[in-house]
Order: C-alpha cells, then sequence, then structure tokens
C-alpha cells in the first residue's frame, strides 16, 4: 500500500465496482425493512454547481447511513425534463429541445456518478418521456372525470418568447425575468385544478407531518390561507349592481367611508362603458395591470387610487360612499372589493389621508377616545363600538358573531370562510410539455382522449421562431385529429401541461417504473409510499410540495393509493454561498454573481470524497453555508492522514486481525481509547438519527482520529491495546463512509474485509465502553494529605475541587483559615492552600 492517498485511481475503481455489482439496486418485493430514500429531481439545466451538489451528497449519505442500519433502502434518480429553457434554447440557439435535454442529463448523470452518489439507476424516468408522461395526461383525465380539471378565462402575463409567465417571473420594472422582454397581460381561455376544493383538508392534514419543518408546515398554512369572517352584500347605488365583500372584520362595518376595488374587477367594464370617468379610470386600471401583485401589495407601496364616480351602499346603514379603484386591492384574494374602514384599518387610512376621505371611528379604547383628525394611524385593536346603531356599547370582539347574525336575518351576509389559495393554472402555451389530452369538437364540445388513445405523443418536427408564442399551435398535422366521440373532424387542445404537474407524481412512478399498462401497482406504492425521507431545497417548500400532496389526495379519494400523505419526513438543506469577486458580498451561487464553484475541477484536484466531507462539515446541512476553499484543503487533508495512518501501521493492523478486544483486559490508555470509540458510535449515531447534524459527526470521526493517533500502541504494546487500535481503525473507516465512500471501501478491503463496505453493519455501542473507571484523589491541605475522596475518571477540575472541600476532614482543617487558592491534578489530587 503506497503512502501517497491515490484518490484519482481508487474512486472510479469504486464507482466501476458499484455500477457492476448492482450495490445500489433495490429489490422492492422487500418490503419487511423499506426505506424510501427520496432527493428531488432536478431540471437538467446542463451543468451543477457546489450548492446543487449538496443536495445530493445529503441524500446519499442518508442513504448509505440507513442501509448499514439494517434498511432496505430505495434510493432512485430522474429527470424534471419538461420547461422553459429547454424551449428557450430552441427559440434561440435552434437546438431541438430533447437534444438540448438528453445532452444535459448526460452530463449531469456523469456529475452525479463521479461524486459516488448511489442510485438505482435501473429505475431512472425522465418527465418527457411518452412512457412517463402519458401516466400525465392520465393523472390529468382522472381530475378531469372528477370535476377537477376545468377551462375559463383568466388574464395572464404574456411575454413573447416566453409566452405565459407566473407572477412570480415578472420583474417590478413589468419585465420578463427570464429574458428581458417587457410583459403584457393577455386573458386566455386557460386550464385549472380545482385545488380549492381540497384547501381545507390539505391545511387539516398538515397536522400529520409532524417530521417536515415548523417553518414549512406554517408556510403551506399561509399559503392556503384560511381565515373566518362575513360577506356582506352592499351595492352599487346608482345601478344596483351587486358588490359583495370579504371582511374578518365586520364590527367595522358601520365605520366603511369607501369601498377599494381592485383593477380587474369584472363589475368595472360594465360600469364605465360611456361613462364620463372612462378615461382616467381605464388609464389607471391599465397601469395597475402591468405590476406584479407582490410590489402592489406590499407595505412600503404607495397606495394609489382613483374615483370611479359611482358610489355603493352600506346594508347595514344605508349610506353610501364612493367606490374608488385601487393598487393595493387584489381580485385574487376575496371578492376583489373591499369595505374600506380607514379609523381601523392601516392600508384603507393611509389611502384616505391621501385622498381626504372621511375617518369615522366605530371603536373607542377604554379611557382616552379617539379624535379622526388628530390620529396618526389606524386604531386596530379592541375597544366598546360606537357610532354602530344597535351595537353602539357592546366590546367588539364579542359582537362579532352578531353582527354577523344581523346580516343573515335580513339576507344581506352571512358568516363564511375564505382561504386565500386560488386554482391551479396547469396549462402553458408552449410546446415542451405534455399534451392535454383533450380534443375540441365542434359537435361534441371538450372530449377527453380515451385512455387507450395515450400518450398525445409530442410532435418531433417543430418549427421554433422566437416571438411566435406556442409552436405547437402552428403544427398542423397534431392540431388537426378526429373526435374521439363522434369521429368527425375536430381539432387537439395545443397547451401543454405545466411541468409542475409532470413533478407532482413521480415518486409513485419510481416504484414500478416500467409498467406498461398501469402508472404504478396499487400493492407496491401502498408498501413503499408514503416517502420515507423527502430531501430537497426549501424554494420548494409551497408550491411543489402542496401538488404533490393535493394529487396524492385525488389519487387516494379515488382509490387508488391508500395513503393520504407523499412524504412522511422531510428536509430542507440551506443554500451554499460565496462571496461575489465583483462586490464582496455573500450570495447564494449564481453564474449573474460569478461566484460559481464548480465541482468538477475540484474533483480532479482533491477526489469526490474530499468534496463529500466538505460539502457535510461547511455547516449545520439545514442552514446556509459559507463556501471557504481553505475549508477544502482542510477536508483533504484529513482524508490524506487518515489514509497514511493506515498504510504506515499496515504490518501492526495485520498482526491484530485475530486478537481479540475485550474490555476487561484492557487498562491505561488502550482503555481509554475504547471509551473514546464507543463515545463516538454514540455521538456519529444520534448526529444522523436525529436531525441529520453531519457536520458534527464528522467533527466527532476527527477527534477520534486524533485519539488513534495519541494512543497508537508502541512496538512493544500489549496484544490488548493492539486490538483496541485496530478495532477502532477499522470502526472509524465504518463511521466516515457515508460521507467519504470511495475512501472507505479502499481502506475496508486493505484491511481484508469483503467488499461492499455497505454490507458492513453499522457499530453498535457498548455500555460497558462508556463507564468511567473510578479513581482515588488524594486531598491535601497547606501541602499535607488530610482526606481521600474517590470520583470517575476524568472529572473536571471545577467539579474535583467542589467535592474536596466538601469533605468532611477537610472542613474540620479549613475551619478559621480562608481559602486562597485550590490546585487540581486531574485524577490524582486536589491541593488546598489556606492562611
Ligand atoms: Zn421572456
Ligand atoms: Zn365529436
Amino acid at each position: 500500500m503506497n503512502e501517497r492517498y491515490p484518490f484519482e485511481e481508487l474512486e472510479p475503481k469504486w464507482q466501476q465496482y458499484w455500477a457492476e455489482h448492482g450495490v445500489f439496486r433495490c429489490d422492492t418485493s422487500d418490503t419487511a425493512r423499506k426505506y424510501y430514500c427520496l432527493t428531488m429531481f432536478p431540471y437538467p439545466s446542463g451543468t451543477m454547481h457546489v450548492g446543487h451538489g449538496r443536495n445530493y451528497i445529503i441524500g446519499d449519505a442518508v442513504h448509505r447511513f440507513k442501509r448499514m442500519r439494517g434498511f432496505n433502502v430505495l434510493s432512485p434518480m430522474g429527470w424534471d425534463a419538461f420547461g422553459l429553457p429547454a424551449e428557450n434554447a430552441a427559440k434561440s440557439r435552434g437546438i431541438h429541445p430533447r437534444a438540448w435535454t438528453v445532452s444535459n442529463i448526460a452530463h449531469m448523470k456523469r456529475q452525479l456518478r463521479e461524486w459516488g452518489v448511489g442510485y438505482d439507476w435501473d429505475r431512472e424516468i425522465a418527465t418527457c418521456h411518452p412512457e412517463y408522461y402519458k401516466w400525465t395526461q392520465w393523472i390529468f383525465l382522472k381530475l378531469y372525470e372528477r370535476g377537477l380539471a376545468y377551462r375559463r378565462q383568466a388574464p395572464v402575463n404574456w411575454c413573447e418568447l416566453c409566452t405565459t409567465l407566473a407572477n412570480e417571473e415578472v420583474l417590478p420594472d413589468g419585465t420578463c425575468e427570464r429574458c428581458g422582454r417587457p410583459v403584457g397581460k393577455k386573458d386566455l381561455t386557460q386550464w385549472f385544478f380545482k385545488i380549492t376544493a381540497y384547501a381545507q383538508v390539505l391545511l387539516d392534514d398538515l397536522q400529520l407531518l409532524d417530521q417536515w419543518p415548523e417553518r414549512v408546515r406554517q408556510m403551506q398554512a399561509n399559503w392556503i390561507g384560511r381565515s373566518e369572517g362575513a360577506r356582506i352584500d352592499f351595492a352599487i347605488a346608482e345601478t344596483g349592481d351587486p358588490c359583495p365583500v370579504f371582511t374578518t372584520r365586520p364590527d367595522t362595518v358601520y365605520g366603511v367611508t369607501f369601498m377599494a376595488i381592485a383593477p380587474e374587477h369584472p363589475l368595472l367594464r360594465k360600469l364605465l362603458a360611456g361613462n364620463p370617468r372612462a378615461a382616467e379610470v381605464t388609464a389607471f386600471i391599465e397601469r395597475q395591470l402591468l405590476v406584479s401583485a407582490s410590489v402592489r401589495t406590499d407595505a412600503a407601496t404607495k397606495k394609489e387610487g382613483v374615483f370611479t364616480g359611482f358610489h355603493v351602499r352600506n346594508p347595514y346603514n344605508g349610506e353610501s360612499v364612493p367606490l374608488w379603484v385601487t393598487n393595493y386591492v387584489l381580485m385574487e384574494y376575496g371578492t376583489g372589493a373591499v369595505m374600506a374602514v380607514p379609523a381601523h384599518d392601516q392600508r384603507d387610512f393611509e389611502f384616505a389621508r391621501a385622498y381626504r376621505l372621511p375617518v369615522k371611528i366605530v371603536i373607542q379604547p377604554p379611557g382616552r377616545p379617539l379624535d379622526p383628525a388628530a390620529m396618526t394611524a389606524a386604531y386596530v385593536d379592541d375597544g366598546l363600538m360606537v357610532n354602530s346603531g344597535p351595537f353602539d356599547g357592546r366590546p367588539n370582539r364579542a359582537a362579532i358573531p352578531e353582527v354577523t347574525r344581523y346580516a343573515r336575518e335580513r339576507g344581506f351576509g352571512d358568516a363564511t370562510v375564505h382561504y386565500r389559495i386560488r386554482d391551479w393554472l396547469i396549462s402553458r402555451q408552449r410546446y415542451w410539455g405534455a399534451p392535454v389530452p383533450i380534443v375540441h369538437c365542434p359537435s361534441c364540445g371538450e372530449v377527453p382522449v380515451p385512455e387507450r388513445d395515450l400518450p398525445v405523443r409530442l410532435p418531433d418536427d417543430v418549427d421554433f421562431q422566437a416571438e411566435r408564442g406556442n409552436p405547437l399551435a402552428a403544427h398542423a398535422a397534431f392540431v388537426h385529429t378526429a373526435c374521439p366521440r363522434c369521429g368527425g373532424a375536430a381539432r387537439r387542445e395545443t397547451d401543454t401541461l405545466a411541468q409542475w404537474l409532470c413533478s407532482c407524481w413521480y415518486f409513485l412512478r419510481y416504484v414500478n417504473p416500467r409498467l406498461a399498462e398501469r402508472p404504478f401497482a396499487a400493492a407496491d406504492v401502498n408498501a413503499w409510499l408514503p416517502v420515507d425521507q423527502y430531501i430537497g431545497g426549501i424554494e420548494h417548500a409551497v408550491l411543489h410540495l402542496l401538488y404533490s400532496r393535493f394529487i396524492v389526495k385525488v389519487l387516494h379519494d379515488a382509490g387508488y393509493v391508500a395513503f393520504r400523505e407523499p412524504f412522511r419526513a422531510l428536509f430542507t438543506q440551506g443554500m451554499i454561498c460565496k462571496r461575489s469577486e465583483k462586490d464582496g458580498q455573500l450570495y447564494k451561487m449564481s453564474k449573474s454573481k460569478g461566484n460559481v464553484v464548480s465541482p468538477d475541477a475540484l474533483v480532479r484536484q482533491y477526489g469526490a470524497d474530499t468534496l463529500r466531507l466538505y460539502t457535510l462539515f461547511i455547516g449545520p446541512p439545514e442552514k446556509d453555508a459559507e463556501w471557504s476553499d481553505a475549508g477544502i484543503e482542510g477536508a483533504f487533508r484529513f482524508l490524506r492522514r487518515l489514509w497514511r495512518l493506515v498504510a504506515e501501521n499496515r504490518e501492526l493492523l495485520d498482526a491484530a486481525r485475530d486478537l481479540p478486544c475485550e474490555l476487561r483486559a484492557m487498562t491505561g490508555p488502550e482503555r481509554e481509547l475504547y471509551r473514546k470509540l464507543h463515545e463516538t458510535i454514540d455521538r456519529v449515531t444520534r448526529d444522523m438519527e436525529g436531525d441529520f447534524h453531519f457536520n458534527s459527526a464528522i467533527a466527532q470521526i476527527m477527534e477520534l482520529f486524533n485519539a488513534l493517533e495519541a494512543h497508537k500502541p508502541p512496538a512493544a504494546g500489549t496484544p490488548a491495546h493492539r486490538a483496541v487500535f485496530r478495532r477502532t481503525v477499522e470502526t472509524l473507516i465504518v463511521l466516515l463512509s457515508p460521507f467519504a465512500p470511495h475512501i472507505a471501501e479502499e481502506l475496508w478491503a486493505a484491511l481484508g474485509h469483503p467488499p461492499s463496505i455497505l454490507n458492513a453493519p453499522w457499530p453498535a455501542v457498548d455500555p460497558a465502553a462508556l463507564a468511567r473507571e473510578e479513581v482515588e484523589l488524594a486531598v491535601l491541605v497547606n501541602g499535607k494529605v488530610r482526606g481521600r475522596m474517590t470520583a470517575p475518571a476524568g472529572l473536571p477540575a471545577a467539579a474535583a475541587e467542589q467535592q474536596a472541600l466538601a469533605l468532611e476532614s477537610v472542613r474540620k482543617h479549613l475551619q478559621g483559615l480562608r481559602v486562597r487558592k485550590v490546585v487540581v491534578v486531574p485524577d490524582k489530587l486536589v491541593n488546598i492552600a489556606a492562611n
């Protein structure tokens, strides 16, 4: 064995061994000790940097650890392969999206293999394969059958290159985040999934997810956004048109001084036709439609509006108040109209002050009455109702049910529950996605494609031209088809399904990835799901995870699966950041910040094990961490020292192979080393079982390594000492193997064990080894032995001092004296100086 650490030879060797021996192949028929370990599959964008790598390396460490703990681990990988970047590459560079995707997949797969990340590649899937998207289309049809997929007109953000954009993809200045072109609004007929029908159960079942981060559960609850309140039917005073509102504060309804309505509100179109104020109002509306919702509702954004010329009547007191179009009300929330109560709502207050609208107090705080003219902010706390007709003098909170009942009894409102979540827009006007399996027939209308005709295949011969919208709509052979119901001439739906939908059921497919006649086998998915451990970025905390939960619930209700939640435990890892060379600030790695670290060069320079070890050592995995080039050097030095220790002591280690390792034969340094070994096993195991604190586990292993170097047996060492030395080296290699698997395999084999180290059991703690010996300490007062005490070996000085001072015989000799100084020689004596 060479003393130089030859990572560049041994790493490819072991990767090849794992592949050839199918080490990561999972036999899913054995479910007794099943463990489904799933890392979120990537979008094949090209190359991965070390920040991406963290995700997969964490998953691999969990996989290997669970495997050695005796589980049958299923750890598959695939590709979230449809989506916009592939299509934009086609439009701007003339590469077919399929070719672009296939070549990126090949590159990323090579990276994963080079990192020693072990997957059951026999189960590899890609969402752009017809054998896969056939079943994405099937899922669409199942929702369609259950009335959960429907079409309606909706305004969308429209970029000429990227077509439809989500709100999050529009920058504050109204340009496209992906390509920089201006974004406009367009009314399009779109497909939606009725996720709102599942709002309450998606909220309730968060309680089942006690192994999810609290933060993620909270984000989902906020997204669903349940609030209890009342519907109150205001009406346009001039026309009688209904203008209902939803409010959580019906107790303030007598304080309404204007109505604030969203620029998108459909009522406006009707009211403004032929109205003298139409031009001014329309100009305001058009300006607001270009501003993203998050900017409009940001507390820091200036409240703006325009008077429509109309009024609404308050059904409680018959008062008419002006109707304003405002920037801060969204159509997506509530009814798109808000009863404005400036005295008791801060946004309404700011708006009222800006446009000199009245402020009417209807809740007075105890003691100090409010004066509308002197107020500098809304009063949002509780008090007694005033100016509120029959409710005057009532405590406002307690009166809420009565105020609501008053409306119900008179037929102009009722108690209601409102959810913030909206139906899920699932259609895209793009080529590179799964076609929506619907045919539009002039006689039959909307006709679902029968299951036997799935998949509706994407044609390959498509003309990609920038600024021309959806290329699929221009493909005549795709568009023109026969109606599956009447056989007449019909048109195919040319929208494709959002990438989101392809990625919210893939975890089911991995269990039976090659099944041709069904998406999955019920008995198998029921045995393997929920996923035992799901690992991925916090950026998926809401949409991907919520959509996946929704689809599983629908499949459950339709009788296809027996479980209600897809992921039992969730781990969200932090990002790796690096200082930008441009401005010295710390950023998440990205090309635009110029702070990307490529793993490829590091693997060549130091090897994959060093990259893995540093990636896991960099900090608690759930937190963001700063990349440092010095850190990777440190990881490399550690592995090199470990290699050298084994190489230099080969003879000693080989000779100790058959020596018994028995606690009762140990004394002195080997007893110390043996205890350190079992303390390390204990702490590493707990770090791994708990919150995946790999960084702390690795630190323990490094400490054990230092103890190993310090307690190396001398040439004439006892057999017990040599036996403990070998046992510690072997066990350290096993403990290290989830983090640095290549070097672990090599050293494990060098010590005479058959590969793979994955077949070695995870070491167990020997409780007897942890027990500390008792030692006797002499206690001296002014140099004379005045007592003796027994204490556990290694007792810290402060505790030894305390115990010594409490001894009866010592206290006797200290009578009338003051203690000046105490010196503790650990495990030997305590010397007290007093006068
Ligand atoms: Zn764009
Ligand atoms: Zn027809």
